[in-house]
């Protein structure tokens, strides 16, 4: 069980590093995969990863994040990672999302070059031996690019689509688009990635921001093996806002910049009504009352919504709560009392 007395936190507050970990030599390669609900996809992700993996050659280990999930997926992966020592299963306290339970692996794994992958099988870990030969040519990070995207909605290609060319408008850091978390990064570049501790986190975007020499590697991505997408719209719609609040303040000036439109056209307006007062005919003027009124108001409550949505993560960060807590991590080198 669990090296550690009480829950592991992210940034450490009491280090989770047991001595084994940290004098034995790194495993060559880590597999990080969150798992939320993955039970039936599970056993032949692990199949498949596993037999990469035993292509490759060397040292390596599989880190599965169990992200507080309803079904059976601990059992399998704690079971898994009683059968065969590569596999290390880490268990959160409760679901913390798709980024955070990434992170929670990524902090956990050891390996010199991490490749970062789902759990359903949608991008094919069959791609690694291509990988590490970008990054034995010097790459730092080597990107999946998605030219495919089988068994996904019209409205999820749309969306994704709108929202990689909306994030590229909006911001400086170049984030590659159609590219998902699916990537293999070398040490240096994770060390930067875990020191970094905001907690709305867009992965992608943050490994974009760190630079060095970023590589694609171009691929389709297939339907999910099993399950369904944890992606429902509302959660779709919160990562887009986190990617957007964490790497632009585009709408913050946006809403400066209507602001300053709006009072040009308020004063506008003013001016002309005063001219028309004086002239002697003003008329009752309902329509254009109520029209100044409620475009004004639509721009008011627009703007607070965007100071809003950046006060809101300003607090949340200024909080400084851990990002993910461990509740058991089983298998590798994590067992045993520190
Ligand atoms: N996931 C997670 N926690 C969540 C939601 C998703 O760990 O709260 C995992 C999920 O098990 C999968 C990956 O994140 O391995 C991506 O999720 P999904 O495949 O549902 O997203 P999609 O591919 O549909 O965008
Ligand atoms: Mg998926």
């Amino acid at each position: 069980m669990a090296g550690a007395t009480g829950p592991l936190v992210f940034p450490p507050r009491m280090g989770y590093c047991s001595p084994a970990m940290t004098s034995t030599p790194r495993p060559a390669v880590s597999v990080v995969a969150p798992c939320y609900n993955e039970q039936d996809a599970l056993p032949e992700f692990l199949r498949r990863v596993g037999a990469v993996l035993d292509g490759i050659g060397g040292s390596s280990e599989i880190v599965l994040v169990d992200d507080g999930s309803r079904d059976r997926t601990w059992d399998v992966m704690a079971e898994a990672a009683g059968r065969d020592p590569r596999i290390v299963a880490v268990r959160l306290m409760r679901n913390h999302g798709h980024q955070l339970a990434l992170t929670a692996g990524l902090s956990v794994c050891r390996g010199e070059r991490i490749l970062i992958i789902d759990a359903d099988l949608q991008d094919p870990p069959e791609l690694l031996p291509d990988m590490m030969a970008l990054i034995d040519q010097g790459a730092d990070v080597v990107y999946g690019q998605r030219r495919q995207r089988e068994g996904e909605s019209l409205f999820k290609r749309a969306t994704a689509a709108a929202f990689y060319r909306l994030i590229a408008r909006l911001t400086d850091v170049q984030i590659p688009p159609d590219a998902g978390d699916f990537r293999l990064v070398t040490r240096r570049v994770l060390d930067v990635l875990l020191a970094m501790p905001e907690r709305h986190r867009f992965i992608r975007g943050m490994v974009a921001w760190i630079g060095g020499r970023q590589v694609p590697l171009v691929y389709d991505r297939h339907a999910r093996v099993a399950g369904e997408s944890k992606y429902p719209i509302a959660k779709m719609v919160r990562f887009a806002a986190d990617a957007i609040t964490s790497f632009s303040v585009v709408p913050l000036m946006a809403s400066m910049t209507i602001g300053w439109i709006m009072a040009a056209l308020g004063f506008g307006f003013f001016i002309y009504s005063i001219v028309g007062w004086w002239g002697g005919h003003t008329l009752p003027g309902w329509t254009s009352l109520m029209a100044a009124v409620g475009l004004l108001g639509g721009m008011q409550f627009l703007m607070l919504g965007i100071i809003g949505a950046y006060l809101g993560r300003l607090y949340d960060q200024s909080k400084g709560r851990p990002l993910f807590m461990i509740r058991d991590i089983v298998g590798g080198q994590h067992g045993g009392p520190p």
